[in-house]
């Protein structure tokens, strides 16, 4: 087993030397206040704490709303509103699916479910996302040689940075490629610029999936949400979502679907988060600003911050210096652990993932410099300025011992 496979979501590393004499700062935990707490009772107390239930439907209103999108669907997790997605866009078996290299499994594992294929898009380096003119550049040569293109493009907008995808989506529009958005770490993320200013991720392509997993910036305790414009794949979802049941008529169910619900007590909890989304927005920019100015005269670099593009900046992460490598990141993750302070490597391209390590691809380069380098840093919404300098302070410290 590997390191990166023990982390938890607490963001661990081998604590075997941690220092007992200092509190454990978490990598990123949920914010909980009297708010969600009122609302998770009122759910319990209902008696309503299954599936059916007042706060399902408003927690889709309220949603749909904030991010404006004509229709959302609540879903057990955000891997199961990806796996709906292309449930509802009929993608065929053996179809192609592109997909960025660098992104969680959560973005994959939906391809495999319904028997497509994933085709691995490289990142590019400003942006840490899908590299738009690597794709569009590949596709065209498929449409001059009269071979066909993927079935679906799935763009990610990474730890919550918005995606350059503007001309992707003009792409697909031209071209008949419907686009799914696995905006699961950019809730609350905008553009304010270019041809989707105003507008948020996970609402520009035909249908985006979100996630209310524990550390996403807003939690339903797990959860997801299928969100588009079409109110016919909407229908399908909420049907597909569940078991596929007739409504009105006794047991009849019309096709094979799935127990993809959310329940009651999940959407209160939700919906009480989503409440506070400027809050939990409003700390986590503070958190990056004060990351940002202390790692800047450095050679660490920063997540990206691109005008024009509003970042929500979860999961706070940084790349060690170039050419450093993963022994350096490895050893600075635990430097960290043995300071209490719980920190995580980026995700591990799907290039180099069993199951998808055969998959086609484009590039990978960047992915993979991404991954030996990146490193998450605390970032839960009650980390204080005095804790968030005691994680600075262990950066730093370690990185001018390592270039010395
Ligand atoms: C978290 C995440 C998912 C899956 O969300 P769950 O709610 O955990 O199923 C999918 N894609 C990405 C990129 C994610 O970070």
């Amino acid at each position: 087993m590997s390191q990166v496979s023990d982390s938890s979501s607490w963001g661990n590393a081998p604590r075997a030397e941690a220092r007992s004499d200092l509190p454990f700062i978490p990598l990123a935990v949920p914010s909980i206040t009297d708010r969600e707490i009122a609302k998770v009772t009122d759910a319990v107390k209902s008696g309503f704490v299954s599936s059916v239930g007042p706060y399902v439907e408003e927690f889709e209103n309220t949603f749909a709303e904030l991010v404006g999108a004509k229709h959302a669907v609540a879903c057990s997790s955000g891997t199961a509103a990806i796996h709906l997605a292309f449930a509802v866009l009929d993608v065929p078996r053996g179809a192609e699916i592109a997909v960025p290299d660098f992104t969680f499994v959560g973005s994959s594992n939906p391809i495999a479910y319904v028997g497509a294929k994933p085709w691995l898009i490289d990142s590019e380096s400003e942006t840490w996302c899908l590299d738009q003119d690597r794709l569009i550049e590949a596709l065209e040569d498929r449409k001059r040689r009269g071979d066909a293109l993927p079935a679906v493009i799935e763009p990610v907008h990474i730890l919550g940075q918005p995606a350059r995808i503007d001309r992707l989506i003009e792409f697909c529009r031209s071209n008949g490629i419907a686009v799914v958005e696995d905006a699961a770490e950019s809730l609350g993320a905008t553009w304010s610029d270019g041809a989707f200013a105003g507008r948020h991720t996970g609402t520009v392509g035909t249908i985006g999936a979100f996630s209310f997993n524990g550390n996403k910036l807003a939690t339903a305790g797990g959860g997801g949400m299928l969100v588009t414009d079409d109110a016919e794949l909407a229908k399908r979802a909420k049907h597909l979502s569940t078991q596929a049941k007739v409504p009105d008529i006794g047991y009849l169910h019309d096709e094979v679907g799935y127990n993809y619900r959310l329940t009651n007590i999940a959407a209160a909890l939700g919906l009480a988060q989503i409440e506070r989304l400027d809050e939990l927005k409003a700390r986590r920019a503070h958190v990056a600003a004060r990351y940002e100015a202390a790692f800047a005269d450095t050679d660490i670099v920063t997540q990206p911050r691109i005008e024009g593009f509003d970042a929500t900046y979860w999961l706070y992460s940084v790349l060690v210096p170039k050419g450093a490598g993963a022994e350096y990141r490895d050893a600075l993750w635990k430097h960290l652990g043995a300071q209490q302070i719980g920190s995580r490597p980026l995700w591990r391209p799907l290039h180099l993932q069993p199951p998808w390590q055969a998959s086609d691809r484009l590039g990978g380069e960047v992915a993979e410099d991404i991954f030996t380098r990146g490193l998450s840093l605390p970032c839960s919404f009650d980390l204080t300025d005095a804790d968030q300098d005691r994680v600075i302070e262990a950066v730093l410290e370690f990185d001018s011992a390592a270039s010395a």
